[in-house]
C-alpha cells in the first residue's frame, strides 16, 4: 500500500516561520508547504516606529502575505492555531480544519504580558504588530484634535501627555519616535509643540536591562534628552494600576499618579501559551531545542524564533536570530528530504541598531565601533530594508527609500519640519554619499573580504542591487 505523505506545515509567518516558507520555496523544496497564520499581513516589527510616523508607509513594512507568497510554492492559510498534538502529528485551528504534518515548525513568536496589572489591557495599547501601530497613530492623532479644541489646560495638558511603559529598547525608540513626532503633528494643527510631554517609565533605574543593546545604554540616553521635547524619565517606579487617563505607581513606599491621555505598554513579553502545554522541554515557557532546532524527542518538529531556545547556546529573542534559524531550518528540512543527517545553526551576532527619534539611529558593529546620528539611521534602515522578505519587493523598497533618503522626501516629516537647516539636509546627503562610496572603494580593492564581513549588514546585497560590480 502507498504511504501518504504529509505536508511540511509551519506555524506562524512571523521572521522564523515566513523565512523558513520562503527559503523552502526558493530551494525547490519538493514537498508541499503549508503555512498558517493568523494575521493577513506580515509585519516587520523593527520598522514600525517608520509606520506609525508614516516614514515608510504600509506596503514597505506590513505588506500581506498574498502579495509576499504570490508565485511561491507555499500555500497560505489565514487561520488560528488552536491545538497541537505532537504524539498524533496533527493541528488544529479555530476554524474547524485539521492538518497532519511530516515535518513541523513551530515559530508562534511570544505574547504581550502584563504581570497581572490591574486595567493594563483595557486601558494601554499594545504596540507589536502593524495593526497595532497604525491604531497608536489613529489614537495619537485624536489626542492632538481633541487637544487643540481644548481651552481648560489641565485637560489639554492631560490629552497631550503620553506614558511609555518600559524602558527595554522598544520603550526607548518608541519614546524617542514620538518626542520627535509629536510636536511636529501638533505644530502643523496650530497647536503649541512644547506642550507635549513623553514620559518613560520603568520598574529599575536601568534602562535595556537585560538586552543586547544594554551596552548602548548611554548613548540612548543622550538621545532621549536630544529630542524635539527631552522625554521625562520616571524611574523606580512599580506600576500597579492603570486607569482611563493614568498611570498609579509606587516609588519609595509612596502610591502616586501620573497623568496621561495615551498609555503604551511595551513591558513584556512572555512565551506562546499554546506552546507551554506541549509535553517537550522548557526553559521559561520556551521550548528547548537541539543545536539543529529540533525538538529533542520528537524530530520532525523545529521551533525557532521567540518561541525557542537552545539549551547550549541560547539566543536572544530578536528578529535578526529568528530570520537566521528560518534560513537554517530550510536547509535542514532540505537534507532531512535528502536523508542527510541535519546540521548545527551557526548565528552570527555581529552588531545592534536602534533607533533613536526621526532621522537618528546608532548601528552598533561588532560590539565595537557605534555609528550615531543620521548616519546610524542610514545604517539601520538600510539594512532592515535588505531583510524584507522577496528580493523583488525588497528590491523596489530599498531603492524608493535610498531616493527618499538622499533626497529627504519623506511625505510625513520633513527636516525642515525637524528643525533642521538645509544646510544640516546637505550634511545629510554628504554623510549618505559617504556611507555609498566607501564600500563602493572596498568592495572594488578586496571583494571577497568584503562580501564576508558586510554580508550580515546587507549591504553587499544592496549595492549589487543599486551599482553592478564591472566583470
Ligand atoms: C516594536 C518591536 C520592535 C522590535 N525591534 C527589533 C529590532 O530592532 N531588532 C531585532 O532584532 N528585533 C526586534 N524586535 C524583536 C523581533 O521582532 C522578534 O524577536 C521577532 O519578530 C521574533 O520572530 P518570531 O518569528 O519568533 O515571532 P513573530 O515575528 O512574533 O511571529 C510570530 C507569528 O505567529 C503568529 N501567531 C501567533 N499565534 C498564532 C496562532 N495561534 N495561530 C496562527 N498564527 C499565530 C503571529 O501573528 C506572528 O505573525 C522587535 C519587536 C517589537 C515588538
Amino acid at each position: 500500500m502507498q504511504q501518504v505523505s504529509h505536508p511540511t506545515v509551519i506555524l506562524g509567518g512571523g521572521f522564523a516561520g515566513l523565512f523558513t516558507a520562503l527559503h523552502l520555496s526558493q530551494q525547490n523544496y519538493s514537498h508541499p508547504i503549508i503555512l498558517i497564520e493568523q494575521r493577513d499581513r506580515f509585519s516587520f516589527k523593527p520598522l514600525l516606529y517608520e509606520l506609525l510616523s508614516g516614514e515608510l508607509h504600509s506596503e514597505q513594512v506590513y505588506p500581506r502575505y498574498k502579495e509576499l507568497l504570490a508565485g511561491s510554492k507555499v500555500s497560505f492559510v489565514q487561520d488560528t492555531v488552536q491545538s497541537i498534538n505532537l504524539n498524533e502529528r496533527r493541528v488544529n485551528t479555530a476554524s474547524g480544519q485539521v492538518f497532519d504534518y511530516s515535518n513541523l515548525v513551530l515559530a508562534l513568536g511570544s505574547k504581550t504580558t502584563y504581570f497581572n496589572t490591574a486595567g493594563a489591557t483595557e486601558y494601554t495599547m499594545p504596540f507589536t504588530s502593524g495593526e497595532e501601530a497604525i491604531a497608536l497613530r489613529k489614537h495619537l492623532r485624536h489626542r492632538l484634535h481633541q487637544a487643540i479644541q481644548t481651552p481648560n489646560s489641565e485637560h489639554r495638558r492631560l490629552l497631550l501627555s503620553v506614558a511609555v511603559i518600559g524602558a527595554g529598547p522598544a520603550g526607548i525608540e518608541l519614546a524617542c519616535t514620538l518626542a520627535d513626532l509629536l510636536p511636529i503633528w501638533y505644530d502643523e494643527l496650530g497647536g503649541d509643540g512644547s506642550e507635549i510631554r513623553i514620559v518613560l517609565v520603568n520598574r529599575s533605574r536601568e534602562i535595556l536591562k537585560g538586552d543586547v543593546n544594554t551596552h548602548l545604554r548611554c548613548t540612548a540616553q543622550r538621545a532621549m534628552k536630544n529630542r524635539v521635547i527631552p522625554v521625562d524619565f520616571l524611574f523606580d517606579a512599580a506600576v500597579t494600576k492603570i486607569t482611563s487617563n493614568g498611570v498609579e505607581y509606587q516609588r519609595y513606599d509612596q502610591t502616586q499618579m501620573l497623568q496621561a491621555g495615551t498609555i503604551v505598554w511595551t513591558a513584556g513579553t512572555t512565551p506562546h501559551p499554546l506552546l507551554m502545554e506541549l509535553p517537550v522541554s522548557q526553559n521559561r515557557g520556551r521550548l528547548l531545542v537541539t543545536p539543529t532546532l529540533q525538538l529533542p524527542d520528537f524530530p520532525e518538529v523545529f521551533a525557532a524564533g521567540d518561541c525557542a531556545t537552545a539549551s547550549d547556546h541560547p539566543q536572544p529573542p530578536t528578529a535578526q536570530v529568528a530570520y537566521q534559524q528560518g534560513i537554517a531550518i530550510a536547509q535542514n528540512l532540505q537534507l532531512i528530504k535528502q536523508s542527510k543527517p541535519t546540521i548545527p545553526v551557526q548565528i552570527q551576532m555581529r552588531g545592534t541598531l536602534m533607533k533613536l527619534g526621526l532621522n537618528e539611529g546608532v548601528a552598533n558593529l561588532f560590539n565595537k565601533v557605534q555609528i550615531k546620528g543620521q548616519p546610524g539611521h542610514l545604517i539601520r534602515e538600510g539594512t532592515y530594508l535588505q531583510l524584507l522578505p522577496n528580493s523583488v519587493h525588497n528590491r523596489k523598497i530599498t531603492t524608493e527609500w535610498l531616493t527618499d533618503e538622499l533626497f529627504q522626501r519623506h511625505r510625513s516629516v520633513t527636516p525642515m519640519q525637524l528643525g533642521q537647516t538645509p544646510w544640516l539636509s546637505g550634511v545629510a546627503t554628504a554623510a549618505a554619499a559617504l556611507i555609498l562610496a566607501t564600500p563602493l572603494v572596498w568592495r572594488a580593492a578586496q571583494p571577497m573580504q568584503f562580501q564576508r564581513s558586510l554580508i550580515w549588514t546587507g549591504v553587499p546585497t544592496l549595492l549589487d542591487h543599486l551599482a553592478p560590480p564591472s566583470r
